[in-house]
């Protein structure tokens, strides 16, 4: 159940204060001391307005977590109820119809993932800004700003390595024989001398067919980037050959062609600016500019899926 509390994570680091807030409230009842006002204080502050829609979420991953007892039915059920509880799609992909009429698939994929110990795998910058913190921000309001659009199937990807990530394209692919899929993995850069700055997008060198999705990318970024720093440079569109990119024997692993997987499979990967450079992480750091990338890469893929 690890995967569910990573993704909540990402969506509700409220719920995790929340969480702590009652740990402590709890341990002084424990002990039959009186909480200090200010801890109760907070939690009502946590629990907003609408008190019972955080908990009844906690509660839902509790049932979810002890596991194996849980039926199919009983799972789906508690999936459909955290979908309608918090509007993200907890199914697991498998589990999830295709949506009718959708020509284009899109999956944001928010560059890296946290390790068992709480660090996790993306740089740090300049005043510790963590790359981590700038791509799930962004990758929220990519996804945000593309779901529920006619003719297209969202998907936030699983934050983990390549292989479930893989999986999920193959297997969206496979739900729909007649779609495209675009898959963006969303990333800042880092580099030791701190001079290197600006965007660069990265598309696969053996397919080719990405760069018309990678430059619709690029240049919305540059545009949206250029509003805060006019003199936000243009690094361009540069090509490798990336395991996210290559789709690799893994897709053959998950009951597909590579051949057909590569035919409707298109990535790119979004180097923002640099968390390591001054100018950049300021701008990078920014709320509403995170908020502002999402919404010029989601106008990007829209327009590629001419949707
Ligand atoms: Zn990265």
């Amino acid at each position: 159940m690890t995967g569910f509390k990573i993704i909540l994570k990402g969506n509700f680091a409220r719920l995790e204060e929340i969480e702590r807030v009652l740990g402590e409230l709890a341990a002084y009842e424990a002990r039959g001391d009186r909480p200090p006002t200010d801890l109760v204080r907070r939690l009502l502050e946590l629990r907003g307005g609408d008190v019972s829609k955080p908990l009844e979420v906690l509660d839902i991953i509790d049932e979810l977590s002890e596991g194996a007892a849980l039926s199919q039915e009983e799972v789906a059920r508690l999936h459909a109820r955290l979908t309608k509880l918090t509007g993200v799609d907890y199914r697991r992909s498998s589990e999830r119809p295709p949506v009718p009429g959708a020509g284009v698939i899109v999956i944001v994929s928010q560059g890296h993932y946290e390790k068992a110990d709480g660090s996790n795998t993306g740089a740090e910058g300049v005043g510790g800004l963590q790359e981590f913190d700038v791509v799930t921000a962004v990758g929220e309001s990519m996804h945000r700003n593309l779901a529920g659009r006619p003719g297209m199937e969202v998907h936030l990807a699983p934050r983990t390595n390549i292989g479930p990530q893989l999986e999920l394209a193959a297997e969206r692919l496979r739900a729909n024989a007649e779609a495209r899929l675009a898959f963006v993995d969303v990333h800042a850069n880092a580099y030791p001398d701190p001079r290197a700055r600006s965007t660069e997008t990265w598309v696969s060198s053996e397919h080719s067919k990405s760069v018309e999705l990678g430059v619709l990318i690029h240049e919305n970024l540059l545009g949206a980037l250029r509003r805060h720093d006019p003199e936000w440079r243009d690094r361009g569109i540069k090509y490798t050959a990336w395991a996210i990119m290559r789709s690799d024997k893994a897709v053959g692993k998950y009951g597909m062609d590579r051949q057909a997987f590569e035919e409707r499979y298109y990535c790119v990967l979004p180097e923002l600016g640099f968390v390591t450079n001054y100018r950049d992480a300021v701008i990078l750091a920014n709320p509403s500019v995170q908020q502002e990338l999402g919404c010029a890469m989601a106008e990007a893929v829209a327009t590629w899926g001419g949707v």
